[in-house]
């Protein structure tokens, strides 16, 4: 984008590069899926619709309002602009948002199978569950609607048939949380195949509970 900017919107507009691209070495974010943003005050700085987030450039990113009106840039807002500003319109505490077609994520997605398995201690500190939001097509007033919902309690949920989508209190944050996420479910499939995993018990999961609650999570 966007000849006139301030220091805060250059600031922001440099991590959301930054960012995308480390998704992309990653392999997060294979070919032009997925989309990223931050909340600006008032405005979103979204991705451009169609760019590669894996190599993207300044210019494939743009500042639109709440109700997804472009106000900087030249391009179009992510098709799932509706779905961003929603979230950022549910939960104040969210400022970074991240959707991404990650392959075991996204395996997960198709398999109709939420994150939700108590295997490793940091996935439940981070987010508890990963529900599975019911399948619409991308970007569709349902697909914002069925996906949406679940970020009442929870700041991360897959797609059915499609993907993951994550809010973080800030964008390095919600850049953690999806590599997490894809980890998590790169070893939950493999405990899969391994024959099964041994799964925490309720008084593990318990204490993790607790200590997210000392920590200022729900
Ligand atoms: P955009 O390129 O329009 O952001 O769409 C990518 C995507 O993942 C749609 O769900
Ligand atoms: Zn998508």
């Amino acid at each position: 984008m966007i000849k006139i900017m301030n220091l805060y919107e250059f600031k922001n507009l440099l991590s959301i590069v930054k960012y995308s691209r480390r998704l992309g070495k990653k392999n997060l974010t294979p070919g032009t899926s997925g989309n990223i943003s931050v909340r600006l005050g008032k405005n979103i700085m979204i991705s451009a619709s169609g760019s590669a987030l894996g190599y993207l450039r300044p210019e494939d990113v743009v500042i639109m309002d709440f109700s997804s009106n472009l106000v900087k840039g030249s391009k179009k807002p992510s098709s799932e602009k509706h779905l961003h500003a929603k979230i950022y319109e549910m939960r104040p505490d969210i400022n970074a948002i991240i959707h991404c077609h990650a392959p075991y994520v996204s395996s997960f997605a198709v398999a109709h199978i939420p994150l939700s398995k108590p295997i490793i201690s940091e996935n439940i500190f981070y987010f508890g569950e990963i529900p599975l939001a019911e399948y619409a097509m991308p970007s569709s007033d349902d697909l914002v609607n069925f996906t949406s919902k679940f970020f009442d309690r929870h700041d991360a949920v897959l797609m059915a048939n499609h993907g993951i989508i994550i809010g973080g209190k800030d964008i390095k944050d919600a850049y953690y949380k999806m590599e997490t996420a894809e980890t998590y479910a790169q070893i939950y499939l493999n405990s899969i195949i391994l024959g099964g995993s041994h799964d925490l018990s309720q008084k593990d999961i318990d204490e993790i509970y607790e200590l997210r609650k000392l920590m200022g999570k729900a």
